[in-house]
């Protein structure tokens, strides 16, 4: 059995230097979090609010917390005040929500903006032209306190590496267009542990990675 550090420079040399690694430690106990902190990690991703905060709690401060998961308006307040990045805004709702808390507590929140790219039925994300309606509103609107820094994606979940890497790709292309318009997006999060090398060939450059470094989960998202 490799042991967690071991995990964590495996994936380590296998990332260009400019990919950032976000530690995915849904499900599994503080004191995973804490050895990978001991080894040297400091950006961790969760995918619930409640777990979110009771590690943030628990756990060193200089820690940067990302929410990667579906996040409902109604739990915003909760995560505004420490989160480092919300990857996956998906409404105009959800945008003008976070907007609203982060000014009540006077920090401007970063977050990306998530594309739906997989083929496969998914329930979140936007499609291009909601991402350039949300996108223009932004660019129009007063949006003080919160800061779009980028695109999230998840690729289909599926042994087929083309499908998968025209699905990155795709996701790349549009974040570069908007990228030449919109120079504020810098981060582009797509790659996971069962696609991460084929996302990062197709420009990511933010990696959300679990069970690579911590082992399977009992249960998925
Ligand atoms: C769980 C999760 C990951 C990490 O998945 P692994 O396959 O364990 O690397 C990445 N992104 C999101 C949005 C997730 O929910």
């Amino acid at each position: 059995m490799t042991s967690l550090s071991d995990n964590l420079n495996k994936v380590h040399e296998t990332l260009p230097e400019d990919v950032t690694l976000v530690a995915v430690s849904k499900t599994k106990p503080h004191e995973m979090v804490q050895e990978a902190y001991d080894a040297g990690q400091r950006v961790f991703g969760e995918n619930k609010v409640q777990e979110l905060v009771g590690k943030y709690e628990a756990l060193p401060k200089d820690i940067e917390w990302h929410l990667i998961g579906h996040l409902q308006t109604n739990k915003v307040k909760y995560i505004v005040p420490f989160v480092s990045l919300i990857h996956a805004v998906d409404s105009e709702k959800l945008l003008v929500e976070i907007q609203k808390r982060a000014q009540k507590i006077d920090r401007v929140q970063p977050v990306l903006i998530q594309l739906y790219i997989a083929q496969e039925e998914s329930k979140f994300g936007l499609s291009q032209e909601e991402a350039l309606a949300l996108l223009d509103r932004y660019d129009q609107e007063d949006f003080s306190h919160v800061s779009i820094e980028g695109m999230m994606g998840m690729a289909s979940n599926s042994s087929n590496q083309q499908l998968v890497a025209s699905e990155f790709g795709q996701l790349n292309q549009f974040f570069k267009e908007q990228q030449a318009l919109r120079p504020y997006l810098k981060t582009l999060s797509m790659g996971m542990s069962g696609d991460y090398t084929l996302a990062v060939e197709q420009g990511s450059n933010m990696v959300r990675i679990g069970s690579t470094i911590f082992g399977a989960r009992n249960y998925t998202k």
